[in-house]
């Protein structure tokens, strides 16, 4: 199987290098991460010369870019996979991008003689290089049970989550908004602790064994308190995720309180120049109302 990858950043470029490792045959492409292509081509991947040229050279293409303005060019723009014409190439979304946007995709892929699975992840960079993302996996099984096998070098959990396209991204939201949710909670009750005069440390060790403990907590409150704010998940993605959550939230009239709070909070950050930091910034929030930071004592 000859495996195409599109989108050499953050995620993608450790996630290119596992499917290398794992023996497959990559040609690999990304017009803006000259670095990150020079990088896989050193580990053996064959270096593509455009999107169109990624997808000659492949039997599935896997994308892994920002939102779906980034999708629908890297399939439908100039130089993009369709124009390499070839029939019955399945592709492979595992960006993170608006449920609605990931069927109609699709639907201009099978229109196209291509065929498409939205397959997200969830873990960030450090379980991209270990290759055990979780991984949400939209549309039709027959496409699922294809790529499973090479999914499972990517990630720990592969599920598959709906027949339509776009159950992965709408599982994805579901994550976003507990993600974003659990660390402005963190970011909360640390300043809390911090302005109450305990030692945030402390806190930490006493509570992540309890209820309260999770995965983002032990990911992203070591990160607050080291003041280490170094991409990792970038605001801005968040914010993007959130937007499509609140869109396709609105659109199905589900409440979405806790979501547009913590949108509030992102959008400040990112006019107030932390687009780019880590999403554990937004104790960034808490700390320029208050003029307390949270660190280690
Ligand atoms: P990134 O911005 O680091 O990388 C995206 C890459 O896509 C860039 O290198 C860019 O040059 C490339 N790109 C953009 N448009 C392109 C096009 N038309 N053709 C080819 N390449 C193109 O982003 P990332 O952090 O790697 O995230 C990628 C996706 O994964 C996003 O949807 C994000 O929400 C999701 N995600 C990220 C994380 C994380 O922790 N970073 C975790 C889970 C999911």
């Amino acid at each position: 199987m000859k495996v195409g990858f599109i989108g050499l950043g953050i995620m993608g470029r450790p996630m290119c290098k596992n499917l290398l490792k794992a023996g497959y045959e990559v040609t690999a492409f990304d017009p803006f991460a000259k670095a990150a292509l020079d990088d896989v081509v050193s580990c053996g991947a064959v270096r593509g010369e455009s999107n169109a040229d990624v997808a000659a050279k492949s039997d599935v293409v896997i994308l892994m870019v920002p939102n779906s303005p980034n999708v629908r060019d890297a399939v439908f723009g100039k130089e993009g996979v369709a124009e390499a014409k070839k029939k019955d190439l399945d592709i492979i979304d595992m960006s993170s991008i608006a449920p609605l946007q990931s069927k109609d995709i699709a639907e201009k892929c099978e229109a196209s003689g291509m065929h498409m699975m939205d397959a997200p992840v969830s873990g960030g960079e450090p379980k991209a290089i270990d290759g055990t993302l979780s991984i949400m996996c939209g549309g039709p099984k027959v496409l699922f049970d294809r790529y499973r096998e090479l999914l499972g070098h990517l990630g720990a959990s592969v599920i598959h989550c709906g027949e339509v396209n776009g159950a992965g991204d709408t599982t994805k939201l579901a994550n976003q908004v507990i993600v974003a949710a659990n660390i402005a909670a963190c970011a909360e009750a640390y300043e809390l602790a911090t302005m109450a005069g305990v030692d945030p440390v402390k806190v930490f060790d006493a509570i992540k064994g309890g209820l309260a403990g999770s995965t983002v907590m032990n990911a992203k409150v070591p990160m607050m308190l080291d003041r280490n704010f170094k991409p990792g998940f970038r605001i801005d993605l968040h914010i993007k995720d959130l937007n499509n959550a609140l869109e396709t939230g609105h659109g199905v009239g589900t409440p979405m309180i806790l979501t547009s709070a913590v949108q509030e909070m992102l959008q400040w950050l990112h006019n107030n120049g932390c687009g780019s930091d880590d999403h554990s910034a937004i104790l960034k929030y808490y700390e320029r109302i208050t003029g307390v930071e949270v660190k280690r004592q």
